[in-house]
């Protein structure tokens, strides 16, 4: 059977595409190379989540130097989301317009947050966001409410809050993608952040994007389904179907129209493998920037211990601070996002502290709250993503900004012991974990160094549009899934409204 449109890759953009279409009656086929996330004990068990990895691909991945790792890829019905801890923050105006940073500075992008703002707003809306506007100086303009009030401080975070407002800081509450409102069917299990969901409280793209397209006769679902290549026409300028080894065949399967979905480093991986005689550095590859300007966040945790109170908090994500997000302190350049972790669990202090006897981190985990701190990573060409010959991929992350993020761990931690915390401990983010991966096919106005146009449609194919985090031109310092859900429900309705184009 000839498809309308192919989606492959069901995460945030795929997921939004299917959203956008699923009412008009077009035949759609989500292409996704992993499965349902089985709902079960282990969800919420971090023995199983953490030490045993059990969700985590079990693929190879070669850093720039060759040195092999086990990345911290999840590949469900879902994609990331299904693990994601849930904060669904905008990008800020200034984050479109390009920023002035200690180590250089970033572009403007193609569009401004007033084109992005409604469909930011839509966003909130489908994945069922809670926050409260008005606390965060650096919070953009936004033409509606939170979809749900803010999710109310447990005691401790609470006290943090109060702390910091009279220090003159401007903590604000965390705006979250989570059922935690009367009616809702969140229970506060304790875990979140990291943890696939055992009851589907998560706003996460199976649950709020993928079911309800799949409500529609015209929607289906393959899963267990890995997209290989593109394949293009006599001329290469139309893609005319895709390659997809499923259960051990290989599948050809046409359609009018493609979008691909498959997360930033996988997305890149695809395109570059397609490589034909029309097309030889790859599909869409003609500027020679697929695969390129790789970024992801920089990333430290922060366990601030209260020695003499056992943290109790069971939902702890509800505090973020941005006063130093576009700089503050003597250097006066961006040092970017403070916001709180899930609960950190004793399993998961294994692999910071091996040797520290197990009721000591047992200790620790009861007696911290725990911190993320994030700056921007800034784009550079040659941080980039390569399929090998093996298959397996090569991610040559050139990791950037490094002094601000440094400046930013040490002044947090000043913070936190101001308000409260006598002994704060830190330990960055491996470079194993691409949790917040982007940048791999920006997109922009210019056919020579972008990919993608601003609606994110391949700029060398008429009919391949690349709908996922990749074409963020520059990463911001704030957790990315709304900005995607944003982009991917903005090209959803230019999509809707010329489909019979294709
Ligand atoms: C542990 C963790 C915590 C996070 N917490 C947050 C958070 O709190 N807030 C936030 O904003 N962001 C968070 N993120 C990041 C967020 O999940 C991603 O930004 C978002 O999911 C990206 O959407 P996407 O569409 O680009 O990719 P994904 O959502 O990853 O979707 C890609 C999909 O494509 C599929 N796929 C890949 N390759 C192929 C192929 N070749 N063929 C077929 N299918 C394929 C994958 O299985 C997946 O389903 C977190 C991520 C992780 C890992």
């Amino acid at each position: 059977m000839d498809w309308d449109v192919v989606i492959i890759g069901s995460g945030v953009g795929g997921g939004c595409i299917a959203h956008s279409l699923a009412d008009t009656g077009a035949r759609i086929l989500i292409l996704e190379r992993g499965e349902r996330l089985p709902r079960e004990p282990q969800n919420w068990d971090p023995e199983a989540v953490f030490v045993e990895n059990r969700y985590r691909t079990a693929e190879t991945w070669y850093d720039g130097a060759g040195n092999p790792f086990r990345p911290g890829q999840f590949y469900y019905v879902g994609g990331h989301t299904k693990v994601y801890g849930t904060a669904m923050f905008r990008f800020r105006e200034r984050d479109f317009d390009g920023i002035e940073h200690a180590e250089g500075a970033t572009v403007p992008w193609p569009i401004r947050y007033a084109e992005l703002e409604p469909w930011y707003a839509q966003a909130e809306r489908v994945f069922g966001v809670h926050g409260k506007a008005g606390d965060d100086p650096t919070e953009p303009a936004r033409s509606t409410p939170f979809p749900h009030p803010p999710i109310p401080h447990e005691p401790i975070i609470g006290e943090v809050f109060q702390r910091m407002q009279s220090r003159g800081l401007h903590p604000a509450h965390m705006p979250a993608a989570i059922d935690l409102h009367p009616g809702g069917t969140c229970i506060r299990c304790g875990t979140c952040d990291a943890f696939p969901c055992k009851i589907g409280a998560k706003g996460d793209a199976e649950t709020r994007l993928i079911d309800p397209s799949l409500k529609y006769p015209n929607v289906k679902l393959q899963t267990g389904s890995l997209v290989t290549r593109l394949l293009t026409d006599e001329r290469g300028k139309r893609i005319v179907a895709v390659e997809v080894t499923r259960g051990g065949e290989t599948q050809t399967i046409s359609a009018r129209l493609f979008v691909l979905s498959a997360g930033a480093i996988n997305s890149a991986a695809v395109l570059l493998r397609s490589a034909d005689s029309k097309n030889p550095k790859g599909v869409a590859n003609s500027s020679g920037m697929v695969g390129r300007y790789y970024m992801n966040h920089n990333c430290t945790a922060i366990l601030a211990v209260t020695p003499w109170r056992v943290n109790q908090t069971r939902y702890p994500k509800t505090l973020t601070l941005n006063d130093y997000y576009f700089g503050g302190d003597a250097s006066a350049r961006p040092l970017g996002n403070l916001q709180l972790l899930g609960k950190i669990e004793e399993p998961m202090l294994r692999g910071a502290l091996p040797r520290a006897p197990k009721w000591s981190r047992s200790w620790l985990a009861r007696h911290i709250v725990d911190w993320y701190v994030m700056s921007e990573d800034l784009a550079q060409v040659d941080s980039s993503v390569t399929p090998r010959s093996d298959g397996a991929i090569q991610l040559n992350w050139k990791r950037s900004n490094l002094r601000a993020h440094q400046r930013w761990v040490e002044l947090a931690k000043r913070l936190l012991k101001d308000v409260g915390f006598p002994i704060v401990l830190s330990k960055p983010f491996g470079t194993d974990t691409p949790s917040h991966q982007c940048g791999t096919a920006r997109f922009g106005t210019d056919p020579g160094t972008s990919v993608l146009d601003p609606h994110c449609r391949a700029w060398d194919h008429e009919n391949l549009f690349v709908v996922d985090a990749s074409f963020f031109p520059s990463s911001a310092a704030l957790n990315p899934a709304l900005t995607v859900a944003a982009q991917a429900l903005r090209v959803g309705a230019h999509l809707k409204s010329r489909l019979d184009q294709f």
